[in-house]
Formats: structure tokens, sequence, C-alpha cells
């Protein structure tokens, strides 16, 4: 497998056609077959989702988050940004000591992944409202530039529960499946796996990650080559339902007591 930076694209802004700006840059390191992560705060650029906390008016709930979140963090934290977060989201799960909550899409994260920083002119950038279809939309635009059959990946780097340190994540994908379901298939003893279903685009993100950067002196889009899903049944299913997430569940019961 090689992962290859897609390097000298510039500041994205609204409107700008990634798949056009990609394969304009990509050349010979692009292929039918390849896989192309491309970072979400880029596809979110391109889409026009910056945001001004100006546009949002404060909700009681929101003033009340912010002044927890205030008091525990001993500074001011801004109640319109409380209600960004609750505007991008359909479920609050930690209220403190941040906020973490069930985008629209149905990715968990902090603060509903908005970032505040690197975004030009405005305060805010939201996350692409359907990352799949935007992953898509880079895909398809791609086939028009002669690259019939890339998949793509749109990322975000993220936080993990149990664990210290970011990595890369899937958020939204098109032309390959999330996961390999290696059920069925045999350990090198012949005893039957059970469970095992390989998040595969969550590992090429993570990949991706790695070359991506975070700093200024990174690039937002990496392509994959010489790796294949292979035959495997594949699964879109990423995102678990609350209904088959016992910690979410067991979050639903729980409130914060203090420190942070
Ligand atoms: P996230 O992981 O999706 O939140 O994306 P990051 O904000 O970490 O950005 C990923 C990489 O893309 C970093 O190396 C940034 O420096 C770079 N980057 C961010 N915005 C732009 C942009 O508009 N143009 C270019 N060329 N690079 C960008
Ligand atoms: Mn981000
Ligand atoms: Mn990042």
């Amino acid at each position: 497998m090689e992962l290859s930076p897609v390097t000298d694209l510039p500041e994205i802004r609204p409107g700008d056609d990634l798949a056009d700006l990609i394969a304009d840059r990509a050349g010979d390191d692009l292929a039918d077959g390849d896989v192309l992560t491309v970072a979400s705060t880029v596809v979110s650029k391109g889409e026009g989702r910056t945001a001004d906390l100006t546009e949002y008016p404060i909700s009681g709930r929101a003033q009340d988050l912010a002044d927890t979140l205030a008091e525990l963090a001993g500074e001011e934290k801004d109640p319109r940004f409380a209600q960004a977060v609750l505007e991008e989201s359909t479920e609050l799960l930690i209220d403190a000591p941040f906020l973490l909550t069930e985008t629209r899409f149905g990715h968990i994260c902090v603060n509903a992944g908005i970032d505040r920083s690197n975004v030009p002119e405005h305060d805010l950038l939201l996350l692409p409202e359907r990352p799949s279809k935007s992953a898509a939309r880079i895909r398809d635009g791609l086939a028009e530039h002669g690259y019939e059959d890339v998949a793509v990946i749109v990322t975000d780097t993220c936080g993990r529960p149990f664990r210290h340190g970011q990595r890369g994540v899937a958020i939204g994908w098109d032309g390959m499946p999330a996961s390999r379901d290696w059920r069925g298939e045999q350990d090198r003893d012949g005893r039957e796996l059970g469970v095992t279903v390989q998040s595969v685009v969550d590992e090429l993100a993570a990949a991706a990650n790695l070359v991506t950067g975070e700093g200024a002196g990174g690039t937002p889009a990496v392509v994959v080559s010489d790796w294949a899903f292979g035959d495997l049944a594949g699964s879109d299913e990423l995102f678990r339902s609350v209904e088959d997430d016992l910690i979410r569940q067991a979050l639903r019961g729980w409130e914060w007591e203090g420190g942070t």
C-alpha cells in the first residue's frame, strides 16, 4: 500500500470543485481502484459550511450549557457556540466538561465537529451536512476527469474514548463499503471468527491522517494506492444505533459530578 499526498492545493473557497482541483494535481499518482481521502475541513470550505457566532440566537439551554462549561473551565464560554453545537446535533450525550453530541448524519464527536481554527473570514467551520453525499460528488467529479473508479473517504480528526490522542476517522465514504466482514473466516488455528468486522474506512482515514498532518504545512488530500478491499463481504454500517450501543445507553443515565 502506498500513501501519496496531493500537493499544492490552494486555500479552498466556497464553490470550489474539489474533484477538479485534485484531478488537476494528482496526475499519475491517482488511478482506477485507488482510494482518495479528503479532509472534511476542505469539503466544508468548498460547500460553504462556514458560520459566524452572530448567526446564533442564544436559547436558554445553550446559555445553561455555556454557564456550566465556563464554571468548570474557569473562563468565559460563548453561549452562541453552544447554540451552534446544538443546532448541528440530534442528541447531546455529554454536557460537561465538554459537549459530546451526535451529528445529524450519525457521527458522534466533541462539539459536533465544529472547528474554530483555520477558517479565514469566519468564526466557525461546520462539518459537511452529508459527508457520504460529498464523497459521492467528489467521486463523480473524478470520473468526469477519466478516473472512473476511485473510492472517496471524507475524514475528520477526532479524539477517542479510553485513549489519549486524536486520529483520523471516516465520516463519509462512497465507492467502497465501510467495513470488511471477516465473520465465518478462519483464524490460524482453524477457529471460526465470530465477531470481527474490520472498519476499513476508519483504518484508511487514520493512515492517511499521518500524511495529511494537522498543522499549517500539511495537505488535505491523500491517494491510497496498491490497496484492495478484497472479496470479503462488505457493510456500510459504521455508526451504531442507540439500541446497538451499550456505551451510549450508559451515558443516557449518566451525570457529570465535577472536576475537569
Ligand atoms: P480535519 O482533520 O478534517 O479537521 O482537517 P485539518 O483542519 O486537520 O486539515 C487537514 C490538513 O489540510 C492540514 O494539514 C491543513 O493544514 C490542511 N488544510 C486545511 N484547510 C486547507 C485549505 O483550504 N487548503 C489546503 N491546501 N490545505 C488545507
Ligand atoms: Mn476537523
Ligand atoms: Mn486534522
